[in-house]
């Protein structure tokens, strides 16, 4: 059994619902042990996007890291493909945060996320849900990528859980 930690986004349509639908699919093939709270963030470099809404959910699995990234991407693509007067490229995307202390790069996937350690979006809602998180490849904690990390995006916990 392998765990691993989802990171999901949503800034199009009723974001809060949508992540939702995308963690109960999750939970027919994976079992989702912990959820983050949930964090609103300004679209990196597009002002004009709505916001995100960004959770973490810590799961248990025993499919073998590719089988866990189409399963995923089926996820994003059933419910991008839901509403389509909503279509859009980030109605949900869900990322593999990390499998264990796996490190495999490939051109599909790359774990642990390369961008993992550079954006508060990810790291507020990892911490929540895996705080003793050490980065196989930097050897750093959870703790010290939130103080090392540069960026200054405004993260906003909110006040309705998913
Ligand atoms: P992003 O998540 O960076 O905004 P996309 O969701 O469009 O962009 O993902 C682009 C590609 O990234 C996917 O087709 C997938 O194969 C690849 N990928 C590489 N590593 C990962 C990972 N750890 N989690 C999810 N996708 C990944
Ligand atoms: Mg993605």
């Amino acid at each position: 059994m392998a765990k691993a930690c989802l990171h999901l986004g949503s800034n199009m349509g009723d974001r809060i619902e949508l992540l939702r639908q995308a963690t109960a699919m999750l939970g027919e093939q994976l079992e989702v042990v912990d959820r983050s709270a949930v964090y609103e963030t300004a679209a990196w470099g597009h002002t004009a996007q709505p916001d995100f809404y960004n959770v973490a959910l810590m799961v248990q699995t025993t499919l073998h890291p590719f089988a866990l990234l189409d399963y995923c991407q089926a996820v994003e693509a059933s419910i991008g493909r839901a509403k389509t007067e909503y279509w859009g490229p980030r109605r949900i995307d869900i990322d593999i945060l990390y499998i264990d202390d796996l490190i495999i790069h490939t051109q599909r996937l790359t774990l642990p996320h390369p961008r993992l350690h550079i954006r508060n979006f990810v790291l507020y809602p990892l911490n929540d849900v895996d705080g003793l998180f050490m980065h196989p490849i930097f050897g750093r904690s959870c703790a010290d990528l939130l103080s090392d990390c540069v960026d200054t995006t405004i993260v906003r916990r909110i006040d309705e859980a998913l």
